[in-house]
């Protein structure tokens, strides 16, 4: 039998050692071994011609429903551009108390905003929302403390104001979330 863990899937390839570092602060959050696994989908499904991005309902669905059995949760992260409809774009989602969740890497790029890369800040970024949308898939809802990784972020800035840690409230709510 395997070992219950968080999975991250990787859609695309990420630097050697990139997810690892965020599986990392994911299990000192969540306390649960994180596994990461590569797994290839036909992405031009998901492609919505008219926005030029990826549905990410419809990738969200998808992982949800090949997802095994065995994880604890699990999390799918992506290179594409993502969107539901209501936003213009989204960083990440998950289903509320769900099995799954979902991260993109795209709108968290310095270079998508002029600036020089920096692939430190990057990874910081991009280990906040995948705890972020981990603590949705684990029954948290938005929190109001302006540091918690748990405030819900709109734009690049205020992901860089939070930190990837959750609030004493949050981490108090999470220990009555997690599964025994
Ligand atoms: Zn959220
Ligand atoms: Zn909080």
């Amino acid at each position: 039998m395997k070992k219950r863990a968080i999975t991250i899937i990787s859609y695309g390839q990420f630097e050697t050692g990139f997810l690892s570092k965020i599986a990392k602060e994911i299990t000192e959050i969540y306390q649960w071994p994180v596994t990461i696994e590569e797994r290839y989908i036909e992405l031009s499904t998901f492609y919505d011609p008219a926005r030029r991005q990826y549905d990410a309902n419809k990738l969200l669905r998808e992982i949800d429903n090949s997802s095994s059995p065995d994880a604890v949760k699990t999390i799918g992260v992506f290179h594409v551009d993502i969107f539901i409809p209501i936003f213009t774009y989204i960083f990440g989602q998950a289903f509320l108390n769900g099995h799954t969740g979902i991260a993109s890497l795209y709108r968290l790029k310095n270079e998508l905003y002029g600036i020089e890369p920096d692939n430190n800040i990057l990874l910081e970024r991009f280990a906040k929302v995948i705890i972020h949308e981990l603590g949705h898939a684990f029954g948290l809802k938005h929190c109001y403390t302006p540091s918690c990784v748990m405030l819900s972020s709109t734009y690049m800035e205020d992901i860089d104001q939070k930190e990837h840690k959750l609030c004493s409230k949050c981490r108090a709510e999470l220990s009555l979330n997690l599964p025994g």
